[in-house]
């Protein structure tokens, strides 16, 4: 912790990279812990990747949207120590973005303004036919499979499994990362491409991994634990 208040307190332009973890502590479960969602999913009798691809959204909207509202949406959630940890950073001037594979909001709930979201938002909605804007709490706590008045399916502004990722927020998020004097990467199981490949555009020597289990990767400084206790000794 000393190694990391020490950094921090030296650091101008620290880049955030997250993942489901970080919100784990507001009471939003990740897809790969022993509690994470990808085990609920598997009574769907689909494989999570599958249940979550384009392809079956497109095919299964009613069996979706049975998931996603119950799997997905967290209406109660605030944001934890992590969140607000990271927006003060900003605050002050130390951090320049924060850089998520999260769709729930949290980060801006908790003030932080450079968001980066790698696989969109559950806030955002768009008819998948006519590409219109929709209001997300329509879609998010409506009945059934929410519809566009030209027919087609209302869908949530997320990336879906056998989609691609945004090419200018990847873009920016490499370029941040590029930039960083130390990056911290935290909640993320860094399994999910191509947002776990990101770290391997940083070129400092303060990389730091914040986990509660062990992650591929490797860094400059590993800490064990939970990430909203370890911010908010920051
Ligand atoms: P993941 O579920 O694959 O991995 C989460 C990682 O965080 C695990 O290694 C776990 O041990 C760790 N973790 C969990 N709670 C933690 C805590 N309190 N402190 C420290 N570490 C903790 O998640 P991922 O790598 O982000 O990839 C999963 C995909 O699922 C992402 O694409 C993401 O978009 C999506 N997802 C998002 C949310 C959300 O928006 N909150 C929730 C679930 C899944």
């Amino acid at each position: 912790m000393e190694e990391l208040q020490s950094l921090i307190a030296k650091a101008k332009k620290i880049v955030f990279l997250g993942g489901a973890g970080l919100s784990t502590e507001s009471g939003i479960p990740d897809f790969r812990s022993s509690d994470g969602v990808f085990k609920a999913i598997r009574a769907y009798g689909v494989p999570p990747e599958t249940l979550l691809s384009i392809d079956f959204f497109e095919d299964y909207p009613e069996i979706f949207y049975d998931y996603y509202k119950k799997f997905l949406i967290y209406p109660d959630a605030q944001p934890n120590k992590a969140h607000k940890a990271l927006a003060k950073l900003e605050s002050i001037g130390k951090l320049n973005a924060v850089v998520t594979q999260n769709i729930d909001g949290l980060h801006q709930a908790a003030g932080s303004k450079n968001v980066l979201e790698l696989h969109g938002s559950i806030l955002r909605a768009y008819c998948s036919s006519c590409r219109k804007s929709y209001d997300a709490d329509l879609m998010n706590h409506g009945t059934g499979v929410p519809r566009c008045g030209c027919g087609g399916v209302i869908r949530p502004d997320i990336v879906l499994y056998e989609e691609q990722l945004d090419n200018d927020v990847m873009m920016r998020a490499i370029q941040y990362i590029r930039n960083a004097d130390v990056l911290i990467v935290g909640g993320t199981s860094l399994k999910v491409y191509p947002a776990a490949g990101l770290i391997n555009y940083y070129r400092g020597n303060k990389l730091v991994l914040i986990t509660r289990s062990s992650t591929p990767a490797e860094a400059d400084l590993v800490i064990h634990g939970k990430i909203g206790e370890v911010f908010a000794q920051v």
